[in-house]
């Protein structure tokens, strides 16, 4: 028998994160103040996060111990994760290159998201912090951080974009089982929420509302109630390189190396925790590895945004970041892929773009689809809308080989399962997706 997967045992888990800052080709550009303008203090972050994050977030150190306790975690979330062979798909597209896939979609919320919401949980109990707020779009980061809460023993209350309150309501279930307080967003209960409905009472919300009002909720709640964000941070990246360092590792027991590295974008982090750990080794051993990640084109913020500062949100509360941005005020069409409709992405992964590091490429939802549905023939999984961005990408770069006859390696990340998301495969199977 040939085996399709290759797993690790708990003890080969990796120990450590891996923080892709010191390796970067340059300094990352400090976040700024929104009031002042001026690059912000550690201080000022503090009233939102524990200060074992700001330290991450601005950390030198190329590694970083991960606790014993969200090493436990990791594993009732059931890390390590294996790296999965698509033959069948593979057999289907008549390529010769080899097709691996990174399973994320395993742990309790079906996402990667619980790679950082357990770590982000564990610091805030460390430093007795009772209560986290946060935003949610589609609802996985809601349902990862819901869930390391309760593991924690902490408090935490979602603000979820209406439009998904609405659509969705089994991820909202979801957060209610594990004990989360979750508001439609804009809702009654903040300022900024009260403001976005007296403009329009049946307001459809969107993410950067939805981080206005998690952070107005996290301030106004004192110093026992901090805010905590699902991607695009440099500590949530760093979280998230348990995946890449697990893949490397799987890739030496089968004594090969990718020649692409795949991911979709939403903020970046799935893709790279995947990738970061492969680019920090290409930076010092010159590999050839590529890596690729993928966008909707609606939201094209790495193919056609603007590199340059811009807010978090909308209401302009957060920090200043450089990355490639929409603007804070775009409003993403409703694809599907809900975890992708975010106007900017991460810093360290937009500079990696900007460098030529990483090629960024986009695809239109019906396109992702169709390659979905090849995929869960061949491969009998559903994957998360956003992970279907991907699929397309490898099937595409696995039917580019064929026509050169190249035996190409190809891994993409499989970054969550789409059990709950089965409406837009309705929308699709019905023939209305266009
Ligand atoms: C949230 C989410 C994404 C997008 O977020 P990133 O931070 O870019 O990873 C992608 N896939 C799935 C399954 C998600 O839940």
């Amino acid at each position: 028998m040939k085996p399709l997967r290759t797993t690790l045992t708990p003890e080969e888990m990796p120990k450590k994160w891996y923080n892709i800052l010191p390796d970067l080709p340059e300094p990352i550009a400090p976040p700024l103040n929104p009031a002042t303008k001026m690059p912000i203090s550690p201080k000022d972050l503090e009233v939102i996060f524990p200060k074992a994050l700001i330290a991450q977030e601005m950390s030198p150190d190329r590694y970083i111990d991960i606790p014993d306790e969200v090493l436990q975690a990791y594993m009732i979330a059931n890390r390590p994760s294996p790296l999965q062979r698509a033959e069948r798909l593979e057999r289907l597209l008549k390529t010769p290159a080899k097709i691996y896939y990174k399973r994320e979609d395993l742990s309790p919320g079906g996402s990667h998201k619980t790679n950082t919401s357990l770590a982000q949980a564990y610091y805030n109990m460390k430093e007795g912090v009772e209560k986290l707020t946060t935003e949610t779009g589609a609802g996985q980061w809601g349902t990862a951080l819901s869930l390391a809460c309760n593991h924690f023993g902490l408090g935490c209350q979602v603000f979820m974009v209406r439009a998904s309150y609405d659509q969705k309501p089994y991820r909202r279930e979801m957060m209610r089982v594990y004990g989360a307080d979750v508001h439609p967003s804009p809702s009654t209960i903040t300022d900024f929420g009260n403001k976005m409905l007296a403009k329009d009472p049946k307001h459809p919300g969107s993410l950067g509302i939805a981080i206005s009002e998690a952070l107005e909720a996290a301030i106004k709640g004192g110093s026992n109630t901090k805010y905590s964000l699902g991607s695009v941070l440099n500590h949530v990246m760093m979280h998230q390189t348990i995946v890449g360092e697990e893949t490397m590792l799987q890739f030496e027991k089968l004594d090969e190396r990718p020649d692409y590295m795949i991911g979709c974008v939403g903020g970046g982090s799935n893709f790279a925790g995947f990738v970061f750990p492969f680019i920090g080794e290409q930076f010092k051993k010159k590999t050839d590895t590529q890596f690729i990640a993928v966008e909707p084109t609606v939201v094209p913020s790495l193919t056609k945004g603007k590199y340059e500062y811009d807010f978090g949100d909308t209401a302009g509360m957060t920090p200043l970041l450089l990355m490639y941005t929409l603007g804070h005020d775009f409003v993403p069409s409703p694809i599907h892929a809900g975890g992708l409709r975010y106007h900017g992405a991460a810093p360290t992964v937009s500079m990696l773009v900007k460098k030529k590091v990483i090629k960024p490429v986009s695809y239109q939802q019906k396109e992702v689809f169709d390659a979905a549905i090849m995929f869960a023939r061949s491969e009998g999984l559903v994957p998360a809308p956003e992970t279907n961005h991907a699929i397309k990408a490898a099937i595409d770069l696995a039917l580019e080989a064929k026509k050169k006859n190249e035996k190409k390696i190809i891994a993409f990340n499989y970054s969550g399962h789409g059990l709950l998301d089965l409406a837009g495969y309705q929308n699709y199977l019905d023939g209305n997706m266009v």
